[in-house]
């Protein structure tokens, strides 16, 4: 089973809620899970809102004692200098983030980020203390040509080639049909691909690294659908995009002890 993994519950808001919304959303969500039973105790929350967000909310975090971490959903692969438009690792660490997303499928898609850019990337969160969330998933045709794993197996060995083995890491499997699609993979076929990211994580880092990565499962998670995947012994959590924007719907993914 998930022996020493605590479960971790991401917030993809993805380019939505300006910082003032954002503000509302946190307040809401810390409220509506302080109620709550488990509250978050046995549950780590990352959010991680659009850049011009971050410092209302961490600022937020810190005065309310609110237990969820912030983090980035991008960052540059360089420290400083003249990159218009782009934001250092440095910064992100600076305004209190604890981790960043790398690689997400849109990225990829959109900005033309390859393999190449997604190690580079993650050695930049690393050099700047930053928990790499490596997003992985192969497309409805890699499925159709490759099957579920090859794809995602080749993106995570990528990444990895810059990952000491004493780093803390997360992976996050989405298959890119599954997102914003309303259709998730079945929690078995979820379960068998990331097994098989565990299996590259021991491979490039070690048995240590491989007991205690977290890997995510991401692609129209939902209340409805969580516990299903969170009973499965390769899967510590979830990254959520359109389910974490509403309050009600986020703070039942959290609690979503059986
Ligand atoms: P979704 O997005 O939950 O809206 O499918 C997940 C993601 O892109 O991280």
């Amino acid at each position: 089973q998930r022996a020493g993994r605590t479960p971790l519950i991401a917030g993809n808001w993805k380019m939505n809620l300006d910082h003032l919304q954002a503000v509302a959303l946190v307040q809401k969500l810390h409220w509506s899970l302080k109620d709550a039973e488990h509250a978050a105790d046995s549950v780590d929350v990352t959010v991680f809102p659009p850049f011009t967000d971050l410092r209302s909310v961490q600022t937020l975090v810190d005065a309310d004692e609110i237990p969820f971490g912030v983090g980035a959903q991008d960052l540059s692969v360089h420290d400083s200098g003249a990159y218009t438009g782009e934001i250092s690792g440095a910064f992100l660490a600076k305004l209190g983030c604890s981790s960043v997303i790398i690689g997400h499928s849109e990225r990829r898609e959109y900005h033309a980020e390859d393999d190449d850019v997604v190690a580079a990337k993650t050695r930049a969160a690393l050099t700047h203390g930053l928990v790499p969330v490596i997003c992985v998933g192969e497309t409805a045709e890699d499925l159709e040509k490759h099957g579920a794993s090859a794809v995602p197996i080749a993106q995570l060995e990528k990444a990895l080639e810059p990952v000491a083995s004493n780093a803390e890491i997360v992976v996050a499997y989405e298959p890119v049909w599954a997102i914003g699609s309303g259709q998730a993979a079945t929690p078995e076929q979820a379960q068998d691909v990331c097994a098989k990211l565990r299996d590259v994580i021991r491979e490039k880092m070690g048995d240590e690294a491989a007991a205690s990565t977290r890997i995510l499962y991401g692609g129209s998670v939902k209340s409805t659908n969580i516990a299903t995947f969170m009973r499965e012994p390769d899967i510590d959590g979830a990254l959520v995009g359109g389910g974490s924007l509403k309050v009600d719907e986020f703070s039942s993914i959290i609690r979503f002890q059986k």
